[in-house]
């Protein structure tokens, strides 16, 4: 199963993914969307990327699930 590393982050409101962020980061920091200019609160965009990071992951974790519970169910019926 392949977690991608470096999930790219889009804004909540226009898509885009290049943001304006301060140098280090710190907890309750906002970032700047490049392309709408809107500012969003770094959690929030934490949390649109872990949500979008899953919407990924999920479909793969369940595609291993089946395809483990099918060799499970194959092996029993040997
Ligand atoms: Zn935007």
């Amino acid at each position: 199963m392949n977690i991608p590393e470096q999930h790219t982050i889009q804004c909540p409101q226009c898509g885009g993914i290049e943001f304006e962020q301060p140098q280090v980061l710190n907890d309750g920091d906002w970032v700047t969307c490049v392309t709408c200019a809107q500012s969003f609160p770094l959690d929030d965009i934490r949390q649109v990327g872990l949500d979008q990071a899953m919407a990924v992951v999920i479909p793969e974790i369940k595609a291993e699930v089946e395809k483990m519970l099918e060799g499970l169910f194959k092996g029993k019926f040997k």
